[in-house]
C-alpha cells in the first residue's frame, strides 16, 4: 500500500510530511496491517521479522492520534535497552517533524537525572522510555498517569530474555481496568507473550507477518571453522579482502569485547566498543559515532543484538557464536535492514559446533561454509584501514581558520563525498594532511587551485608517514576515530603546543622529493 492511501485511514497531511521526509513510499507488510488498526483503537499484539518497519507500524498511527494541545503525556513507548530508546525516539521525532506542538522525550537510565525530570515536566505527550526506567518513575510519581491513553511494548521478546517480566506486570498493573489502549510488538511469540497479551491486553487482534523461512532477509550467512587462535588473524583478513567499512562484531563476553577492540585499535583499525559496563556517555558515544559512520567497526556484546538500526552495515561477524540460539538471528539482523543484502560470518572453533547447529536449526537456515586462503597479513601489516587510502597534504591549516569541520565540509562538498570516506586529520597551523580513500584520489587532485579560506587551496599527496617519523610521533595520530573527535582535537593542540612542527614538515619535503 501507497503512504499516501492512508489518508483513507486518518492519516493527517502533517503526519505524512514526516513519513515523505523519511523516504518511505510503500507500507511493509506489518505496516500495512497494524497502522488501520491502532488507529480504530484496538489492543494489537504484533509479530513481525526484525527490519520490517515495526518502528512505524506504531509510531506513524501514535503520532497521529496524539494531541497536541494535551499537557500530559499520553502515550508511553517501553523498549528493553538505553539504545533502543534513543533509537526510537529519534525515529518518531523525524516521523513528527510535520507535527507542530508535539513533544517527543526519551527517558532512560543513566541519562543525567535533572534532564529526565526537566523533559517530564515539559509534559511530552509522548514518551520513549526504558521499562526500568520508567515503573521508577511512576513509583517516585515523577511520571503521572493521568491522562495515559496509550502504552506500546517494543521488543517484548527481548524484556523477557533480560528478566523484565516482573516490570511488564508492574507497568501493566498500574493501568489495568482504565481506558489505556495496549500494543505489543516482538519479533517471536514465546507462550510467556501469549499469556501476557491474555492477563493484560482487550480482545487484542494478533498480526504476524513472519513467514516461516523467511525471517531472516536477504543475508549471506558464512561459517569459518577455526581455532580460537585463529579469530583475530580471520577478521582482519576478511575486513580487508571484502573492503568493509561498517561491520558489527559480536563476542559473548564484556572482557571479550575490550580485548578484541584495543587489539584492532592496536592495528589502527577504527573500531570502539560497546557493552552493559560502560557508561551512558561513552554508551551513547560509540553508537553516534557508528551511526554516523566514523568509526568503521562496533565491537559489542548482545546489547547491541537487539532492535539496532544502522543504516548500512555491511557485514556482521559472530566471533563468538551466541550461547542463545535466538540471539543469532537477532545479531545478524543488524544488517541487510529495509531490504538491502548483507553478510553474517560466524567463527566456529571446534566447542561451538554443537551451538551453532542449534543457531542453524533456529534459523532455518545452513551455513555456507567460508574459507581464506592463507590467513596470514603481513604484506597488510602497515594498512591502517580497513580500505586502500591516500593521504594528502595541504595548504590550509588553523590559521586559516579552518578547523576539522570545516575542511570535512570543503572536501566533501567540492568532491561529492560522504564524510565516512575521510579517515583522519591532522590540522597544523598553516597547513594540514588528510586521509581519505584511495578511489577519490583523481578527483581530491582536480580540486587543486579552487579558492578555500581565503587562498588558493594546494593539495598533493603526502605518503605514508611511518616511512618518516618515528613510531611514537604519529601514535596519536593513528588512532583517529577510535575515540571522540574532540577529544583528538584537543589532544592535537596541547600536542602542538609541546612540539616543534619541524619533523612533519621536514617529513613533508622529504616526500616530495622521493
Ligand atoms: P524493526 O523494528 O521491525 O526491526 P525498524 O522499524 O527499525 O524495524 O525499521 C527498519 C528500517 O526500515 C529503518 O531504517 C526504517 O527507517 C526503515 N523503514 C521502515 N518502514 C519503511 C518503509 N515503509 N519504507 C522504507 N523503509 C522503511
Ligand atoms: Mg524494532
Amino acid at each position: 500500500m501507497n503512504f499516501s492511501q492512508l489518508r483513507n485511514e486518518g492519516i493527517r497531511e502533517d503526519v505524512l510530511i514526516g513519513v515523505n521526509k523519511l523516504g518511505f513510499i510503500e507500507t511493509t507488510p506489518v505496516q500495512e496491517q497494524a497502522i488501520p488498526l491502532i488507529l480504530s483503537g484496538k489492543d494489537v499484539l504484533v509479530q513481525a521479522p526484525t527490519g520490517t518497519g515495526k518502528t512505524a507500524a506504531f509510531g506513524i498511527p501514535i503520532i497521529n492520534m496524539s494531541d497536541v494541545n494535551a499537557k500530559c503525556t499520553e502515550t508511553i513507548i517501553l523498549t528493553p535497552t538505553r539504545e533502543l530508546t534513543i533509537q526510537v525516539a529519534q525515529e518518531l521525532k523525524k516521523m513528527a517533524s510535520g507535527v507542530e506542538g508535539l513533544k517527543i522525550a526519551p527517558i532512560y537510565g543513566g541519562q543525567n537525572l535533572d534532564r529526565q525530570l526537566a523533559y517530564l515536566r515539559q509534559k511530552p505527550q509522548i514518551i520513549v522510555a526504558t521499562l526500568g526506567r520508567v515503573v521508577s518513575n511512576i513509583n517516585h510519581n515523577q511520571l503521572k498517569l493521568g491522562g495515559l491513553k496509550r502504552v506500546v511494548l517494543d521488543e517484548v521478546d527481548e524484556m523477557l530474555d533480560i528478566g523484565f517480566r516482573e516490570y511488564i506486570d508492574e507497568v501493566f498493573s498500574k493501568f489495568k481496568g482504565k481506558n489505556v489502549q495496549t500494543a505489543m510488538f516482538s519479533a517471536t511469540i514465546p507462550p510467556e507473550i501469549v499469556g501476557i497479551s491474555k492477563n493484560y491486553q482487550k480482545d487484542a487482534v494478533c498480526i504476524k507477518t513472519t513467514v516461516a523461512g523467511q525471517e531472516i532477509p536477504d543475508i549471506k550467512q558464512y561459517v569459518l571453522h577455526i581455532s580460537e587462535e585463529k579469530k583475530y588473524a580471520s577478521l582482519k583478513e576478511i575486513i580487508w579482502q571484502k573492503g568493509y567499512k561498517n561491520i558489527l562484531v559480536f563476542l559473548n563476553t564484556k572482557a571479550g569485547v575490550e580485548n578484541l577492540n584495543k587489539r584492532l585499535n592496536k592495528d589502527n583499525i577504527n573500531s570502539l566498543c560497546l557493552h552493559s559496563d560502560m557508561n551512558q556517555r561513552d554508551r551513547d558515544m560509540a553508537m553516534k559515532l557508528f551511526k554516523a559512520h566514523d568509526v568503521n567497526v562496533l565491537v559489542a556484546t548482545d546489547v547491541a543484538s537487539r532492535g539496532i538500526d544502522v543504516e548500512g552495515i555491511e557485514a556482521i561477524f559472530n566471533y563468538d557464536i551466541p550461547y542463545i540460539p535466538e540471539q543469532y538471528i537477532h545479531r545478524i539482523g543488524r544488517t541487510a535492514r529495509a531490504n538491502k543484502n548483507g553478510v553474517a560470518y560466524s567463527f566456529c572453533t571446534p566447542k561451538d559446533k554443537k551451538n551453532l547447529e542449534l543457531c542453524e536449526n533456529t534459523s532455518k537456515n545452513k551455513l555456507t561454509e567460508f574459507i581464506i586462503d592463507g590467513v596470514t597479513n603481513n604484506k597488510k601489516d602497515g594498512q591502517k584501514f580497513a580500505v586502500p587510502t591516500v593521504r594528502f597534504f595541504m595548504n590550509i591549516g588553523s590559521k586559516d581558520g579552518a578547523e576539522q569541520k570545516d575542511i570535512e565540509n570543503m572536501i566533501c562538498a567540492k568532491v561529492h563525498m560522504p564524510k565516512r570516506d575521510i579517515y583522519a586529520y591532522k590540522i597544523h597551523d598553516i597547513y594540514s594532511f588528510v586521509e581519505i580513500d584511495a578511489k577519490y584520489k583523481d578527483e581530491i587532485l582536480a580540486i587543486n587551485g579552487i579558492k578555500a579560506f581565503g587562498r588558493v587551496l594546494s593539495i598533493e599527496v603526502a605518503g605514508p608517514k611511518k616511512v618518516a617519523t618515528k613510531k611514537s610521533n604519529n601514535k596519536r595520530s593513528n588512532k583517529p576515530v577510535g575515540k571522540p573527535k574532540n577529544n583528538n582535537k584537543q589532544a592535537d593542540k596541547t600536542k602542538k603546543a609541546k612540539t616543534s612542527k619541524m619533523p612533519e614538515q621536514r617529513f613533508y619535503h622529504n616526500e616530495r622529493k622521493q
